[in-house]
């Protein structure tokens, strides 16, 4: 594990949560200080920084990672997202974004997870207790990789948007073919097999016929797609990360009401 990380596992671990989220603002403040410089900017929390910490993954203020940075700058800009009041549902929320939409924006913000003990709700995606149509947004960040029968979660997800609505859509991605082995099932092979012990696939650029089948319109961008290489270096933003925006069509037949 990098340093920056360790760190905070361990003091996550030897200090209880209430004491934890009591300090966690005086310790920003302090990780604030010591990082900060011109050279760099988290969008996340707007930290002028003269680094990230872990090889330039994590930013030590608010801990986004590359991939929240990326979807950070997708919903301000292409969605002006922050400025909206629209209904959203995060699926295994950060601490950072959840506090930040919910005390400093107008969005109508729920999160939701199977485990998270941050999620508002305690939700499977597979079968969501929610009404048709209940959402603009739906956030969906290193999850589907989890679910064994992700076509049911994107079913739901298309389900639950209103017309027109966005899936923001973020996967670990091979160069290959999704693989998936139902078979595999011990948290070791898994991990040799998908990544890590808890996954049960590893999406390749197909995702994008799965998210088309069940009734997504799909575009997939990358950062180097998005953004000029100087912000790719000034975000800490990794080129090759894809972010898929799956839109249900507007004129929607089914789940118009
Ligand atoms: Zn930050």
């Amino acid at each position: 594990m990098k340093p920056y990380s360790a760190w905070k596992q361990l003091i996550r671990l030897i200090m209880p949560s209430s004491l934890f989220n009591q300090v966690a603002p005086l310790l920003r403040l302090i990780l604030k200080f010591v990082y900060s410089g011109g050279k760099h900017q988290c969008p996340c929390c707007e930290s002028n920084l003269r680094k990230f910490a872990d090889d330039s993954e994590i930013c030590p203020v608010c801990g986004s990672g590359k991939r929240q940075r990326l979807q950070w700058l997708v919903l301000d800009r292409k969605f002006t997202f922050f400025d909206s009041d629209a209904d959203v549902l995060d699926i295994a929320p950060m601490q950072y974004f959840q506090d930040y939409c919910l005390q400093h924006s107008s969005l109508k913000y729920l999160s939701a997870d199977l485990n998270s003990e941050l999620a508002m709700d305690k939700i499977d995606l597979t079968a969501a207790p929610y009404p048709d149509c209940s959402f603009d947004f739906i956030l969906c960040s290193h999850v589907l990789e989890h679910i064994p029968d992700d076509r049911a979660a994107m079913m739901e997800m298309y389900r639950l948007l209103r017309p027109a609505g966005i899936a923001l859509i973020q996967v670990p991605l091979q160069d290959q073919p999704t693989y998936e082995d139902v078979s595999i099932t011990n948290p070791l092979q898994r991990t040799t097999h998908f990544g890590q012990a808890d996954h049960v696939r590893i999406y390749g650029s197909d995702i994008t016929q799965r998210l088309r089948n069940v009734g997504f319109s799909v575009i997939s961008e990358t950062c180097a797609d998005l953004f000029p290489l100087s912000e790719l270096e000034y975000f800490s933003l990794d080129e090759k990360d894809i972010i898929f925006t799956a839109k249900k069509p507007e004129n929607d037949q089914i789940n118009s009401g």
